[in-house]
């Protein structure tokens, strides 16, 4: 019952995070000033961690030409998730279903040699999958995805120390937001032409990933079936509160499309493409946040990070102050003026804001004021610069 009152449809419309409209269509959910916020640290906190930790970003289109996915694989083993396509002059162009494709061939656009790899590039990229409406809803089953994803080009013996640094890079993230995994799983591939028929590189893509668990000394179930068309994945596996179960972060190890695109370092060796997702898309991430945090987000992550509670209207100008130079210091901040209501009531109203700034009448003539924590505990005065560096995520 208590797991239900955390449904993200629900929480997420009554914090105004997210909502759709039938003119844009199921599956394609729009982010209010709420949700944008959300999203927005996300983004920025995982740009970070992964410029400190040697990735390059890049932008690249939402579609491209037939023929690309036809390169790739796609067209072969994963049509049926596409969207059709889009017939403009002589030419025909699909929306994406991932970004490998786009990155692979940024990696070929230049000469390569031994020095350039690792070659770690990274984007947050929209990517879409033509799901049938009768499964869609809220925030978790979605047309338009906004990826979180990266790629790794690297000399095949640097593969799984590659493949080991971004479960690294999911484990530190997933600790910022506050969220655990439900379980690890080793996912292999199956039976039919979903899969690349290719079994001596599935043992070698299979192995790289096994020792990278093994010397991590994971815990993990193996199953077949549920790997990527082109390689195997090791997905890090969360629940929602109605046990439903699905993938969030993920790493692969891909020998398939480094063959398909022909790409190549220092005189004909051939890299391997590690794929990751550290965070994975957005809008699943989200509605797991929602659900884990019950709306009550980490500092760093909240819509509103702090709130100005004038006593009364002999405080409001002080107070519209305080908001000032909570704004210039990079607070995500608001004022509750006092004609919304008691203390108490405006108190109630913004439970979920991580610092309650409350201005009184000494307060009003010092320029200080005391910070009341969300749960009701007292932090005394504390500087607008102390709020702003308390809610920056840690790296
Ligand atoms: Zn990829």
């Amino acid at each position: 019952m208590n797991e239900q009152l955390n449904d993200h449809r629900r929480l997420g419309r009554e914090l105004a995070i997210f909502d759709t409209d039938p003119l844009v269509g199921s599956g394609l959910p729009y982010w209010l000033p709420a949700g944008a916020a959300i999203r927005k640290a996300v983004e920025d906190y995982v740009h970070e961690l992964e410029r400190r930790n040697g990735y390059q970003h890049v932008n690249s289109p939402v579609l491209g030409k037939r023929e690309l996915y036809e390169r790739s694989g796609h067209w072969a083993h994963y049509a049926e998730d596409m969207f059709p396509p889009m017939r403009v002059g002589g030419e025909e162009f699909v929306l994406r279903p991932s970004l490998c494709p786009h990155h692979a061939l940024i990696y070929r656009s230049r000469p390569r040699s031994h020095r350039d790899l690792p070659f770690r590039v990274a984007e947050l990229g929209g990517m879409y999958r033509s799901e049938l409406s009768g499964v869609l809803g809220g925030l978790t089953r979605v047309r338009a995805i906004q990826l979180n994803d990266g790629h790794v080009f690297c000399a095949p013996e640097d593969a799984a120390a590659e493949a080991s640094a971004a479960l690294d890079l999911i484990e530190a993230a997933h600790a910022q937001l506050g969220i655990g995994a439900a379980r690890y799983r080793l996912s292999l591939r199956g039976d039919g032409a979903k899969f690349v028929d290719d079994p001596a590189m599935w043992a070698r893509s299979e192995a790289i990933l096994r020792d990278v668990l093994r010397e991590r000394g994971r815990v993990y179930d193996e199953e077949r079936g549920e790997g990527a068309f082109y390689g195997p994945k090791i997905d890090v596996q969360i629940t929602d509160p109605a046990g439903r179960e699905s993938t969030l972060s993920t790493v692969q190890v891909d020998l398939y499309q480094p063959e398909r695109f022909d790409l190549g370092y220092a005189g004909g060796r051939r890299p391997v493409m590690v794929h990751r997702s550290v965070v994975g898309g957005l809008e699943r991430l989200v509605a797991h946040l929602i659900e884990v945090h019950g709306g009550a987000f980490p500092a760093w992550l909240a819509p509103v990070q702090a709130v100005v509670l004038p006593l009364s209207d002999a405080e409001l100008p002080a107070g519209r102050e305080v908001l000032r130079r909570c704004v210039a210091a990079g607070l995500r901040a608001e004022l509750a003026a006092p004609g919304r209501g008691s203390l108490g009531a405006r108190i109630r109203a913004h439970r979920l804001v991580p610092y309650q700034l409350v201005v009184g009448p000494r307060e009003a003539v010092s320029g200080a004021f005391s910070v009341r924590l969300r749960g009701g505990e007292q932090a005394g005065e504390v500087a607008v610069e102390e709020l702003a560096r308390r809610s920056r995520p840690v790296f």
